[in-house]
């Protein structure tokens, strides 16, 4: 049985719904496809969710107005016959009747969660009927059955499992199954997701839970490109890359996979393909535990970093300071991206600032404590860079303009990580492609 996730933008038109449908049915094989909304729909709902929050409710009201007439025009390009059609303008009714409803309860973030989770609930729902019209058998496996994170937001892997096969033995011989990405259930059984660009994640975990052939992650590009199309001109795609590669890429900020997406297929040894919807013959990328070359493959950049400099002349020769301070970070529960230390001082960054208040008041008593925002991290990726010769002779002469705030380099043999501030985030890919890639 294999795994096929579309995107936002892959299913954001009635005819690129259309077209997955072909995709999914072009060969035999047994399959659970995974759908994100469509492209817009979740950034819609976070700002229906923040008027409510702020309790601008006729706010909220427009948008979900807009949003609704959205879909209505949506369905009328995706089916043709009366009967789809009104099964499918139902559906929009239920949940935007469902959003009408959530104005006029006082706001709260489970709520907000129930409203960031229609996306999903929407797209597969009205898929689902595509298909019936086109008399194609398949089977609606709803997400919030058996997708669920524990206290900590991390995935239920051994729960998933238990629950997706029961679901899936319940309908033996069936061979297309429907699903949502993103969404889940969290410890309370409320409803949850797993973060921005989740339904990647969906897909690898529920690969990992059934074992899956292939991962097949279809998006509006072919592949994993050596930098950041958003902002570099030429880019050009990956062949191959190892699990390692990509966790660090999509870890740092290679927008094509969520942050987490790997380690699920990487565990139970999936293969991951990247591909693209709008041009399915394109080779794409595969992601398996074979990296293939060695050397440098690819940049990717992380923003929203704060780096955390603690000074203190205590620390010299003292044994146990950096204990201490990775304590504070392991109590608030906040991982630390890069980390230099000197004989007087140590600094980390972090990628968020949920409990920065707490942490820096923790801090305080091991010395002076600056923090700096609007980081960057730029990460250099590629199978065994570490070792690769004249790599760092190649880095600093491509960035010989970019003041670099840290460098990190050994901790991964993978990955090169340096931090500049985000001004300079666009100039240093540029530097880094010319320099690194000779693409302009
Ligand atoms: P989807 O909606 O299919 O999940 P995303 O927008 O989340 O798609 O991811 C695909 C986008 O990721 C691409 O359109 C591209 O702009 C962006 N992206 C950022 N870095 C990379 C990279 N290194 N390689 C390919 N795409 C990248
Ligand atoms: N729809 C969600 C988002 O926009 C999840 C996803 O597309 O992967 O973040
Ligand atoms: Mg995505």
């Amino acid at each position: 049985m294999k795994i096929m996730k579309f995107g936002g933008t892959s299913v954001g038109k009635p005819e690129r719904m259309r077209q997955v449908a072909e995709l999914i049915t072009k060969e035999a094989e047994e399959k659970i496809v995974v759908l994100s909304a469509l492209s817009g729909t979740t950034n819609a709902l976070v700002e229906i969710g923040n008027s409510i929050a702020r309790g601008e409710r006729e706010e909220a009201k427009a948008q979900i107005e807009k949003l609704e007439k959205h879909y209505q025009h949506f369905v009328s390009g995706l089916v043709k016959e009366n009967e789809f059609h009104n099964r499918a303008k139902s559906i929009i009714a239920e949940h935007f009747e469902f959003l009408n409803i959530i104005l006029k309860i006082s706001f709260s973030e489970a709520l907000n969660k129930d409203i960031l989770a229609q996306g999903e609930l929407l797209s597969t729902k009205l898929f689902s009927v595509y298909l019936e019209e086109n008399g194609i058998d398949h089977i609606l496996l709803p997400a919030l059955e058996f997708m669920s994170i524990d206290a900590h937001d991390e995935p239920q892997i051994g729960s998933i499992k238990v629950k997706l096969t029961q679901l899936l033995n319940l309908h033996k011989g069936r061979r297309l199954f429907i699903t949502q990405g993103y969404i889940c259930r969290n410890i309370r059984g409320e409803v949850d997701n797993l973060k921005r660009g989740g339904s990647d994640y969906t897909a690898s975990l529920i690969a990992a839970a059934i074992n899956a052939s292939v991962c097949e992650i279809w998006t509006d590009i072919d592949g994993m490109h050596n930098n950041d199309p958003r902002v570099v001109k030429k880019t050009m795609p990956i062949e191959q890359l190892s699990f390692e590669e990509a966790a660090e890429l999509a870890y740092f900020g290679a927008k094509i996979l969520h942050p987490a997406s790997i380690w699920p297929a990487q565990f139970y040894k999936v293969p991951v393909k990247l591909l693209n919807t709008m041009e399915p013959d394109a080779k794409g990328t595969l992601i398996t535990g074979d990296a293939g070359s060695v050397g440098v493959k690819a940049v990717a950049a992380k923003d929203g970093i704060i780096g955390i400099n603690i000074r203190s002349s205590r620390m010299l020769l003292a044994y146990g300071f950096l204990r201490k301070v990775f304590e504070v970070f392991e109590k608030y529960r906040t991982s630390i991206d890069m980390i230099t230390t000197s004989e007087v001082a140590v600094s980390v960054t972090i990628d968020n600032e949920i409990h920065i208040k707490s942490i820096l008041k923790e801090l305080e008593p091991f010395g002076i404590v600056e923090i700096e925002k609007k980081y960057t991290i730029i990460s250099v990726v590629g199978n065994e860079i570490a070792q690769t010769e004249d790599i760092l002779k190649r880095l600093f002469a491509a960035l010989t303009t970019v003041p670099i705030r840290m460098v990190s380099y050994g901790g991964s043999k993978h990955n090169i990580s340096l931090l500049v501030h985000s001004d300079h985030k666009i100039k240093t890919l540029q530097l880094l492609n010319k320099g690194l890639f000779d693409l302009d």
